[in-house]
């Protein structure tokens, strides 16, 4: 099962580089916008990790931390946007898990996320289920385990990888290998999603990364097989 990861954060720029990054790295990512929605949201869907600003509308960070810790073991990382807010806040001893200065990179916050987590959940590691994909040799892996693409499939795989959560029309995902690769295949795009998914869920039964999306095309998301 891959993690869940909440980012409360009112900046849409932010949240989305932040969203992107998570997912990528194989994290279930929701969001929301407001202070004062948190609570309720924690109780009823739960995270692993709350990635939480501290400056937001309804209710501030510093407010939703503390109650956040008499509600819930979730690890909190608090998002702030000064480097001397953060000795203050160790002041209060809010029990967040770590705190992140802005501007910060994503890969910063990622590896942050991971070693939080690695620090509170003791052992299941999201880095386990990341896909990582080698141009060099074409070559993909999916939780350490090589997927053995053809050249076709790991271009389709690395163009709707590219961006989780997007869908992309048969043709539009024709024209992106195209354009990238010179393999020419006259098999349609179907048919090589449809070898894709195979070899996904022969690695990796229980999860399923390429969705269809009906009568539109594919995308690409982290989730469990249905
Ligand atoms: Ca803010």
């Amino acid at each position: 099962m891959a993690e869940r990861i909440l980012i409360v954060e009112d900046e849409d720029k932010i949240a989305d580089i932040l969203r992107d990054y998570l997912l990528q790295h194989g994290f279930e990512v929701f969001r929301l916008s407001r202070g004062d929605e948190v609570e309720e949201w924690m109780r009823q869907h739960g995270a692993d990790l709350v990635l939480l600003d501290l400056m937001l509308p309804g209710k501030n960070g510093l407010d939703v931390c503390k109650a956040l810790r008499l509600q819930t073991q979730a690890a909190i990382v608090m998002v702030t946007a000064r480097v001397e807010e953060i000795d203050r806040l160790l002041g209060l001893e809010l029990g967040a898990d770590d705190y992140i200065c802005k501007p910060f990179s994503p890969r910063e916050v990622v590896a942050r996320v991971k070693a939080v987590l690695r620090r509170t959940h003791g052992g299941g590691h999201p880095a386990e289920q990341e896909l990582v994909m080698d141009d060099a040799g074409w070559r993909a892996t999916l939780a350490g385990r090589d997927l053995g693409l053809t050249a076709v499939e790991y271009q389709l795989l690395k163009v709707l990888a590219a961006q989780p959560g997007r869908i992309f029309s048969r043709e539009q995902l024709m024209d992106a290998m195209y354009r990238d690769t010179r393999v020419v295949s006259d098999r349609t795009v179907d048919s090589h999603v449809k070898k894709l998914r195979k070899k996904v869920s022969d690695v990796s039964p229980h999860r399923e990364i390429i969705h269809s999306v009906y009568g539109v095309g594919y995308k690409f998301e982290w989730s469990a097989a249905s």
